[in-house]
């Protein structure tokens, strides 16, 4: 691969490529890619409807739905990734790292601290049981956003009844996978492609970068070659000077992977030509070639090398990154789409986040305080004076202490529960942080630091970083180790 290369500046802070774990890019012989939402950005907006409305079409035909079906609202606002959907309740929720369900909806009725309590407290919840469901990539958000507006229908006395919330789930899972599978959302997509898909014009700058020094780059995506193709080639033909066809950015091309089976099976290597006919089946991929199906035991023979010389860039936290990460010793780095609004917002908000840290300081100083008095009352109660009664001249200045803590300390409660309220909607209106929930990290916030070595907002930021870069961990704390002496007298 020849390109000149331009020199580019550090990154803005919302293009940064942020490390969990350090990377030495040098060490880094191959770089694969996932294709949707990876290397390909689609337009959401257009995209999301465009399911949304084959979905309710595909229900009421198929499904025998009711006509009223085409009054559910499309919301593409409410959805996020990183939500999980109780099919047994007909909840769409969002959980922390600590399985701690504080915000549910029901249709488009946020559930009460009663309700949820009585749905998520008194059990253990498994987030990984048949009951729940992750919503883990974009493809997913108009799905979600239909599911809560198909529970809201079944509150209408209408006949024919919608099924159980169980049900209701399965029958729009089926139908949103025979739109992926059956071409209907392709055609469309591929029919239209400026309309859908977000042309990145310093992508093929970031590949090249990539691979300087030799490096191979490849694709491993899970969409068929037919789609691959056009996509691909919208996005990446006659991206840089010199480099004609998509197919020259990358020295292995596998398609229909079926990630994460992909990982896990054994499955040959369909060797394809360029009309997408099969011509062979091989147990190991050559270079230069395009494949479908095939396995990572096969992948790892070609590559010759150990699994740590390989970064894998995805956007599926499970498919594309738990699954890698449990299955191989692939490095990892995953693309997240919302971490370009978050940062600008975080920005945005950086003195109301300082006057929340100042609050739960000031919050757990009274605390701490209301509990001593208590204890000490306790004490003195049940430490009469020698005539046998309590001694009220020590008793009462410890009442009213405590009176006038537990007073500072509700009017700081209530306070603080306004400002948590009012951030999280200046966040998002439905779901707030996408990485934090209340001081907690969300749950998709914490396989992110458990399972990605690196995250970014796209794949083009890796142009502003070349390709001998050692991705460092500045500083990973515990909580001992940081400086909690904070003075929070405000
Ligand atoms: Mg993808």
């Amino acid at each position: 691969m020849a390109a000149s290369l331009p020199q580019f500046d550090e990154p803005s802070p919302e293009r940064q490529i942020f490390v969990n774990r350090a990377l030495r890019m040098e060490s880094i012989r191959h770089v694969g890619f996932d294709l949707d939402w990876t290397l390909a950005d689609y337009q959401r907006l257009p995209l999301e409807r465009l399911t949304f409305e084959l979905a309710v079409e595909r229900l009421i035909q198929d499904k025998g739905y009711p006509e009223t079906v085409r009054s559910c609202r499309f919301r593409p606002d409410f959805p996020r990734r990183g939500l999980l959907i109780d099919k047994e309740s007909g909840t769409v929720l969002r959980m922390n790292r600590h399985r701690f369900v504080n915000l549910a909806y029901r249709g488009r009725q946020r559930l009460d601290r009663h309700q949820l309590k009585k749905l998520y407290r008194y059990e253990p919840i498994q987030p990984a049981s048949e009951r729940f469901y992750h919503v883990d990539s974009l493809f997913e958000l108009p799905e979600t956003n239909l599911y809560a507006e198909l529970i809201e229908l079944t509150k209408e006395d209408q006949e024919p009844r919608l099924p159980s919330p169980r049900t209701i789930f399965d029958d729009l899972r089926q139908t949103i996978d025979w739109i992926h599978a059956k071409g209907t959302l392709k055609q469309r997509v591929v029919a239209d492609l400026p309309r859908y898909l977000r042309r990145d014009p310093e992508l093929g700058l970031a590949l090249a970068r990539l691979a300087l020094g030799g490096r191979r780059l490849f694709l491993l995506t899970n969409s068929d070659w037919s789609y691959a193709e056009a996509i691909s080639s919208y996005l990446l033909d006659g991206l840089l000077p010199g480099l004609d066809s998509w197919q020259e950015f990358f020295d292995l091309i596998i398609v229909s992977a079926s990630k994460p089976e992909f990982f896990r099976g054994s499955g040959p290597f369909r060797e394809l030509e360029n009309n997408g006919d099969v011509v062979a089946e091989v147990a190991t991929p050559n270079w230069y070639q395009t494949y479908q199906g095939g396995c990572l035991d096969g992948l790892m023979k070609l590559i010759d090398g150990p699994g740590e010389s390989v970064l894998y860039v995805g956007d599926h936290i499970y498919g594309d990154i738990v699954s890698s990460k449990l299955e191989s010793t692939w490095r990892t780095a995953l693309i997240v789409h919302e971490l370009e609004e978050e940062i600008r917002k975080r920005g945005d908000l950086a003195s109301r986040l300082d006057e929340g840290i100042a609050l739960r300081h000031r919050l757990a100083q009274l605390g701490h305080e209301m509990d001593h008095l208590r204890d000490l009352i306790t004490v003195t109660e049940s430490s009469p004076n020698p005539t046998g009664s309590t001694d009220t001249t020590r008793l009462e200045p410890l009442q009213d202490r405590l009176e006038v803590v537990t007073s500072q300390l509700h009017q700081i409660l209530e306070h603080e529960a306004r400002w948590s309220e009012k951030l999280d909607t200046s966040f998002h209106s439905y779901w707030g942080s996408f990485f934090k929930q209340g001081t907690s990290k969300t749950r998709f916030a914490s396989q992110l630091e458990a399972y990605a070595c690196l995250y970014t907002s796209r794949v083009s930021n890796f142009a502003y970083y070349g390709s001998h870069r050692y991705f460092r961990v500045p500083w990973d704390p515990m909580m001992h180790e940081l400086d909690l002496a904070h003075d929070s007298d405000t």
